[in-house]
């Protein structure tokens, strides 16, 4: 029986690189795409399996939902730990077509932000289908999610980086000397 071993046989498969979701408000990174769930475009919302814990507060009241698609789920909301915006919710009970994102993390796709890490535009594009990411899930390697991890944790540095650069540039041309 073939496994799915990858021999370099000429055909190079693609990998695309983990997508990064800001909150919609302050910018701050709360997750990235590489713990993927599932999208469920009914609930305009996408399912994250991991969330860094520091980057979001869980609400602690429970809520039944009175929508259809979802009806008589319970969940808590989860927000910000940043600015509070409430950025999705927690499913504790859900219906039978929707057991697959309950106690994982499932964010409201208008809520966020993101972009695509190794693409220079920051994505102002609408978020991302689950038809783009169906390539990311046999992916989830222990190797390839800390480098995820390092590679958000060097994105945010590079924002810093580029803030004190511009203060240098000012500092500079503000033409104070150095004997
Ligand atoms: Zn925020």
């Amino acid at each position: 029986m073939p496994t799915d071993e990858s021999t370099g046989n000429g055909t190079k498969t693609e990998v695309p690189s983990p997508i990064v979701f800001q909150c919609g408000n302050c910018r701050q990174i709360v997750a990235d795409s590489t713990t993927w769930i599932r999208g469920t475009p009914e609930l305009n919302t996408f399912t994250l399996q991991i969330v860094p814990s520091e980057t979001i507060t869980a609400a602690e009241s429970l809520s039944t939902s009175a929508d259809s698609f979802d009806l008589g789920s319970t969940y808590t909301q989860f927000s910000c730990s940043n600015c509070s915006q409430v950025l999705g919710m927690i499913y504790h009970t859900t219906p039978r077509h929707l057991d697959e994102i309950r106690d994982n993390y499932t964010f409201y796709t208008s809520s966020l932000k993101n972009y695509q890490i190794g693409s220079d535009a920051s994505a102002q594009d609408p978020p991302p289908t689950d038809a783009d990411f169906a390539i990311l899930k046999p992916l989830p390697d222990a190797l390839a999610q800390r480098m995820a991890i390092m590679e958000t944790l060097i994105m945010a540095m590079h924002d810093d980086i580029e803030r004190l650069n511009e203060e240098v540039a000012t500092l500079r041309s503000g033409g104070s000397k150095r004997k």
